[in-house]
């Protein structure tokens, strides 16, 4: 009797942990590329995930290549986020070292009118900025800086919540729960930028920067963008380039021009001297920062916005 009773309390708590780990699987080992993806996965996948980040905050994503140790990570891992459309030139290569299906490249998944049109800007790439053949991502031309776009975070915040519950069924209540916090964050968050952008009078949203990262912004926003460089950090500027700029700010009295965190300042510097636009306060391009103004998806943007505003309506 002793000992049946005691083989059915062996048996009601094997049974019980098999119930706890059935209730309770391993957090989902998400490796992220880009530091607004690491974001949208930690507050999309709360306790259902590991997010390990490669790209430090700070990074510029077009120059970053993965390590060794990254690899290694990278390997582990059941889902690794991509911003896409050619912004990790290496994602050709890496490709191969992963489990079929593990990589999501969120900016092709982007449902089309979200999609970024062929970036604008005239290509001058670097001499000797030739790309391997294999790498068929980077000559991608379609802008990749889809995190401009308040449109695009949300149906990105969607593709990961989506991926997510896939990887993670049993996790679908709360996936979609925190999903839903951060898209009412968004459109919050939108519907001040809105209110932001209508202080300025439609003449003036004009917008030159170092690099063609905000063309998603111009375009939900209203704004004329033109930018000195390609869509790449790596690209250079050419001189007949340079000239047309400069008319064109002469011509329409442009108030602001705007450096990149990212970016070498040089060439803005150079149409402010030749201009009588002043140097607005610079854009975060790329990604996040350690700064409070650039810590989030939130401050990003707002700093973003506020600085092009303020600088456009300067008198
Ligand atoms: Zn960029």
């Amino acid at each position: 009797m002793l000992q049946s009773a005691k083989f059915l309390v062996v048996l009601l708590s094997l049974s019980a942990s098999v119930l706890t780990a059935r209730a309770a699987p391993e957090p989902l080992r998400v490796v992220t590329l880009h530091t607004v993806l690491t974001e949208i996965a930690r507050d999309v996948g709360g306790a259902h995930v590991t997010v390990t980040p490669l790209l430090r905050p700070g990074t510029d994503p077009h120059q970053f290549e993965p390590a060794p140790a990254d690899i290694a990570r990278l390997r582990q891992a059941e889902l690794v986020l991509a911003a896409g459309l050619g912004l990790e030139s290496y994602l050709g290569r890496l490709q191969r070292e992963l489990k079929p299906g593990v990589l999501l490249e969120i900016g092709a998944l982007l449902p089309n009118p979200l999609r970024g049109s062929p970036s604008q800007a005239v290509h001058h790439h670097e001499p000797g900025h030739d790309h391997d053949d294999d790498e068929a991502h980077a000559h991608d031309e379609t802008d990749p800086h889809w995190w401009h776009s308040l449109d695009a975070l949300q149906a990105v915040v969607d593709i990961v919540a989506r991926q997510l519950t896939l990887l993670r069924p049993d996790a679908r209540a709360d996936v979609e729960r925190q999903a839903a916090t951060v898209r009412s964050r968004l459109a919050s968050l939108q519907a001040w930028a809105r209110a932001k952008v209508e202080t300025l009078p439609a003449g003036r949203r004009v917008l030159v920067t170092s690099h063609d990262a905000f063309g998603y912004l111009a375009r939900e926003f209203g704004f004329t963008v033109f930018p000195l460089l390609g869509s790449s950090t790596v690209d250079e500027a050419s001189a007949r380039h340079l000239a047309a700029t400069i008319q064109l700010i002469r011509r329409n009295q442009i108030r602001a021009v705007f450096t990149e965190a990212s970016s070498s300042p040089r060439l803005l510097e150079t149409i402010v001297r030749e201009t009588k636009a002043r140097l607005g306060r610079p854009l975060w391009a790329d990604g996040l920062g350690t700064d409070p103004e650039n810590a989030t998806i939130d401050a990003m943007f707002r700093h973003n916005l506020t600085a092009i505003v303020d600088g456009l309506s300067a008198d």
